[in-house]
């Protein structure tokens, strides 16, 4: 069997043009008759890896697989597709069995999809040996390490396979990438030489979003209506905020529900089913949701709380986007989580105790930490990303790193002068002078630093403060009610001069500015091509109205992807339809009429002539969109603001066209300015040249290098704006005086 074949069995009934990274390998490998290992991220495109074997090869390819609500999707995909797929397990009838038993025998089936439990059962054994089988695909393969999280006792009987069946190929899958467990899915199932292929956990089309856990409500509300008719996944740690979550969408009039292990099956099969169906676009659920569901259509994914580690987090946000198109993920990181889930180590006695603690300290790392986010995330799985990626919010907002000895400072000696009794909040009510009884009763109000921090927002404080304990200035007494004590480095920052480098915190105004610019600036576009966002609403009406109709989930219809694809190409004959990413010949056939009828009727309506209407989308090719130097090619938001710059708008104008803050576009040109670029602030603001003298000489009083504003605001008598003196510091920047 060679690879030519295969890529006409994608073209034909996946209507995909081009193996992803390592498909073909794997196919080879089947095809070579090896044991073939294959380690891919959820969404990666395993299933290709054996579906294309299957079909192409002589036999039927027995599918063993976990999860039984999985299989009648997975059957119901490829007989959309035109593949003869069929499963066993204990859900269907005894004659439906026969039936299923008898189309094996006779080899009239590609796929057959069987539980491990029915796989090794005595009955099936004689079945087994009079079939012709093509391979063995052990789906969710770290089912079978007792090391992984998932264990099977029932994976263990796969066993027998090779004894059996010396001869036929196993390939073996899972998303799960640690050592222990690959290693042990080899030996479990007494693979012989395995090949090893371990795809890059890389998810380009997953945007990256870390955000401040306060006003959680607020920013998932302002979340949603930029994801207007999205299918969307709400993780909550707790029953009740699930619950509560769900209720409060509805009286917004979204359409969403709960989903936790406290309801009874049926309860929870209904709600599974209806997002599925697309019926409900939110679900709020607990981590119990998403293992069994398949939907590659979905949108987005927030984290309400924190996960207790990075592989449950990732495995969490990759069910969003698995179509290929984009999705956004976003997780709220809060200091009161992450005490939490070490309350929740600690009272767990000493099992695994260190490592869960060092997996929690890695996920806080992502969500704290101001390098790019996917390099944070990756180099977790072993892998180096070289450039940043471009779709998260730290490439987004790249954090601007601030002299923070003074803000240091006032901290660590309030926690000095408060002798011992300072926790985080009652230390920032402190700096901020807060009159609250708490701070009365204890008489912080007398202490030396009691208001010097006014100037700066609570939250400004809390990420400041949190920067302070991860440097090592700050240490929480997790035996003494979370109190703040001070180390031996803070002494050094209080008594001798040490200098701190701080990262100044956005607020959560400025993130969302920046994600709905974002957001904007994406709707209708992918990184390849511009689709008509109204006809993509008419094809998505027009997916789900036919997916009623046959009884099918939508996406089973056609992937989101594909659905811009045709509103961007606007396809109007078979051969058109056929060059969309997604349209194989079964569903060209079997759909065809009414979407091509459809997008017809659209360039009617709007008056296009049919010359007009067919424009094939340019396509990178799926190898180098998934390598990593393709990530250059997405524009940084920085890179947008430069070329309003360039165009000569004024920084209002360019705030205004790209809904961000003044502060966020300086920032952006300033990087600029330092990578040698010639940038003239001065031509793009009003500005009053004695005022600049003035706060030039102002700067100049300082020791400190470089200067800073707060003293400058004062020294004005407070009658000029932070916001306007960042300005003023950013001229002088650029004129080489600062
Ligand atoms: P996994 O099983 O690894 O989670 P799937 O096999 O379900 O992933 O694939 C994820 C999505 O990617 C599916 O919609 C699938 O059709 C699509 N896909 C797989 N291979 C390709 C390819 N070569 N080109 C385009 N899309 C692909
Ligand atoms: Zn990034």
């Amino acid at each position: 069997m060679t690879i030519e074949k295969a890529k006409t069995a994608l073209k034909k009934y996946f209507g995909y043009d081009e193996f992803r990274p390592l498909q073909d390998e794997i196919i080879q490998s089947v095809y070579d008759g090896k044991d073939t290992v294959v380690i891919m991220p959820t969404g990666g495109g395993k299933s290709v890896c054996f579906q294309i074997p299957a079909v192409t090869m002589e036999g039927t390819a027995l599918v063993v697989s976990p999860l039984i609500a999985l299989m009648k999707d997975q059957v119901e995909s490829m007989r959309a597709i035109g593949i003869k797929a069929a499963f066993l397990n204990s859900s269907i009838t005894a004659n439906e069995r026969f039936e299923i038993e008898g189309q094996f025998q006779s080899g009239t089936l590609d796929l057959l999809y069987v539980s491990p439990e029915k796989l090794a059962s005595q009955d099936f054994q004689s079945v087994l040996g009079s079939a012709k089988i093509s391979l063995f695909a052990i789906d969710e393969a770290h089912c079978i390490s007792s090391w992984g999280h998932n264990f099977r006792p029932e994976y263990r009987q796969l066993k027998l396979l090779k004894q059996k069946f010396p001869n036929i190929p196993v390939i073996a899958l899972t998303a799960t990438a640690d050592k222990v467990t690959r290693k042990d899915i080899g030996e479990q199932l007494n693979l012989v030489e395995p090949k090893l292929f371990l795809a890059s956990f890389d998810r380009p089309n997953l945007k990256l979003e870390v955000r401040p856990g306060q006003k959680r409500w607020e920013q998932i509300i302002n979340f949603v209506s930029n994801h207007r008719d999205e299918a969307g996944i709400i993780y909550a740690m707790s029953r009740k905020s699930c619950e509560s979550l769900a209720a409060k969408l509805q009286g917004k009039g979204l359409k969403a529900n709960y989903y936790h292990a406290g309801m009874n099956s049926d309860q929870r099969n209904k709600i599974q089913e209806s997002f599925i169906n697309d019926e409900i676009d939110i679900i709020c659920a607990t981590v119990a949701f998403g293992m069994g569901i398949d939907k590659s259509n979905i949108r987005w994914v927030i984290h309400y709380n924190l996960p207790k580690n990075i592989e449950n987090f990732y495995q969490e946000i990759g069910r969003a986007g698995r179509d290929g198109a984009n999705a956004d993920t976003m997780l709220f990181y809060s200091y009161a989580d992450i005490m939490f889930l070490k309350k929740i180590i600690e009272d767990d006695g000493d099992n695994g105790r260190e490592l869960m603690q060092s997996k929690l300290d890695r996920l806080q790392q992502y969500a704290t930490s101001p390098i790019c986010r996917r390099k944070t995330l990756l180099s977790y799985f072993g892998e180096y990303l070289a450039e940043n990626c471009g779709n998260c919010d730290v490439c987004d907002m790249p954090p601007t790193s601030i002299d923070g000895t003074e803000l240091a400072q006032m901290a660590l000696s309030a926690v000095y002068r408060m002798n011992g009794q300072a926790n985080s909040n009652i230390l920032i009510d402190v700096l901020r002078g807060s009159g609250r009884r708490e701070i009365v009763e204890n008489g912080f109000q007398n202490i030396k630093t009691y208001g010097v921090g006014r100037a700066y927002t609570y939250l400004d404080w809390r990420a400041y403060i949190e920067q302070l304990i991860q440097q090592g200035f700050l240490e929480i007494a997790l035996d003494d009610s979370y109190k703040l004590k001070l180390t031996k480095a803070s002494q050094d920052v209080l008594f001798n001069s040490l200098k701190v480098q701080l990262v100044k915190p956005a607020s959560i105004k400025e993130r969302e500015e920046s994600a709905a610019a974002s957001a904007a600036t994406k709707q209708g576009k992918t990184a390849d091509f511009t689709w008509d966002t109204e006809l993509f609403q008419v094809l998505k009406a027009l997916r789900y109205k036919m997916a009623k109709a046959a009884a099918i989930p939508p996406y089973i219809i056609f992937g989101d992807k594909a659905l811009q694809e045709m509103a961007a190409a606007k396809p109007i004959t078979r051969d058109n339809f056929l060059t969309i990413s997604g349209v194989g010949e079964r569903k060209a056939d079997q759909y065809g009429t009414e979407f091509l009828g459809a997008i017809k009727a659209y360039g009617k309506e709007k008056g296009i002539p049919d010359e007009d209407m067919f424009k094939p989308v340019l396509k990178a090719s799926s190898k180098s969109r998934a390598s990593k130097t393709s990530k250059s090619a997405k524009i940084p938001t920085r890179q947008i603001t430069l070329e309003f710059y360039n165009k000569g708008l004024s920084l209002v104008e360019i705030a205004r066209e790209r809904g961000l803050k003044k502060n966020t576009l300086l920032d952006h040109l300033l990087y600029y300015h330092r990578d040698g670029l010639e940038i003239d602030i001065e031509s793009i603001v009003d500005y009053d040249e004695d005022l600049l003298k003035k706060i030039k000489d102002l700067t100049y009083q300082q020791e400190d290098s470089p200067p800073k504003m707060t003293p400058v605001f004062v020294a004005l008598d407070e009658k000029v704006s932070f916001d306007q003196i960042r300005i003023y510091f950013a001229i002088l920047e650029t004129r080489g005086a600062l």
